[in-house]
């Protein structure tokens, strides 16, 4: 039987991206609930994997965060230890979780490094997330420890890209921009933006991420995750003002200060990665949010945080 790397999250930003790849099996939602230990054993079981990269999570932006911080400390906790333990046991030698910078304590020296993790407490809006993100690397470590598997974690910073989630209320800031966005050129109404616009980002795109993923599976084995990141901090204004640009839209923008701002900034030292893969190339941000917002408008009706919501309706 010929050995395969197993992708958890199959639907989602980061593994979707290994669809249809050869040797690589994608895992969804209805193939398999990660949460309940049973299920992960027997879906597991029932092939022979040679790596996994675990991409699953309950993830959400802001609002999600700040919305249902029960469920996102569950859920993650679940799923993070069923997976790991039953790759273990399933004798899966290789593999690569995703933390996330919201692990990051608040109040830490910038830029943020690999070794900074557990300095202190997250953020308190996403503090539930962050703590359950925060198990997982202590996990890995363990399992590394104690069984000297070549588990390893990475850090992306924020995410974007296609197959991203649009919903409006819970998703990241990028995908609910463009929704927004589109609902308020479709329908003629202002496009209302959370915050001031002020704090700063470093965003990634999907592809990005998913090709550095598979070079730390065959190729990265420490027990410090590893950062992914371009280490350019932009605003939410100028993200604003290149999706607003690339859709053509042309009403009125209008700042909702009662919103939060969350985290100001979260800075990342990728100087790990750059050492490894000097020659890397990230794809520009207006480039990526140009492909992403072309694919959003041409397959509107069938993605996530799209469907059964009525474009009057879901303006804020
Ligand atoms: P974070 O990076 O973990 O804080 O998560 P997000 O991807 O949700 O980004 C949040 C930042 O974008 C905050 O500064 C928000 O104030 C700002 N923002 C502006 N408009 C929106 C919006 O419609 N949705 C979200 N999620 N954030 C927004």
């Amino acid at each position: 039987m010929s050995k395969k790397i197993l992708v958890t999250g199959g639907n989602g930003l980061v593994g979707s991206n290994f669809k249809g790849k050869k040797n690589y099996v994608t895992w969804g939602r209805d193939h398999c609930d990660l949460r309940n230990k049973y299920s992960v054993e027997k879906s597991m079981s029932e092939e022979i994997f040679d790596g996994v990269i675990h991409a699953a999570a309950k993830v959400g932006g802001l609002g999600g965060n700040m919305n249902f911080k029960g469920e996102f400390f569950y859920e993650n906790i679940m799923i993070n230890t069923n997976v790991i333990e039953t790759a273990r046991k399933t004798r899966v030698e290789n593999l690569v979780c995703f933390l996330s910078t919201c692990v990051f304590p608040n109040d830490v020296e910038y830029p943020l490094t690999e070794k900074n993790i557990h300095m202190g407490p997250p953020h308190f809006s996403n503090d539930a997330y962050a703590y359950a993100k925060r198990m997982a690397d202590i996990q890995i470590r363990a399992y590394r420890e104690q069984y000297g598997l070549n588990y390893k974690s990475v850090i992306p910073t924020n995410i974007y890209g296609i197959n991203d989630n649009f919903d409006i209320e819970n998703g990241h800031v990028v995908p609910s921009l463009i929704h927004k966005c589109y609902i308020a050129r479709e329908t003629n109404t202002p496009l209302t933006i959370w915050g001031s616009g002020k704090p700063l980002r470093e965003f990634i795109y999907n592809k990005d991420v998913a090709k550095l993923t598979e070079w730390v599976l065959h190729n990265y084995n420490e027990d410090e995750p590893i950062i992914l990141s371009t280490s350019e901090e932009i605003s939410i204004k100028e993200v604003v003002d290149m999706i607003i640009e690339i859709m053509n839209f042309k009403g009125e923008v209008k700042w909702d200060i009662n919103k939060p701002d969350g985290q100001y900034r979260k800075p990342s030292d990728n100087s790990k990665i750059k050492h490894y893969l000097p020659n890397f190339k990230f794809t520009p941000i207006y480039k990526g949010l140009s492909e992403t917002i072309s694919w959003f408008e041409t397959n509107y009706d069938k993605i996530r945080g799209t469907k059964n919501q009525s474009i009057v309706t879901s303006q804020q």
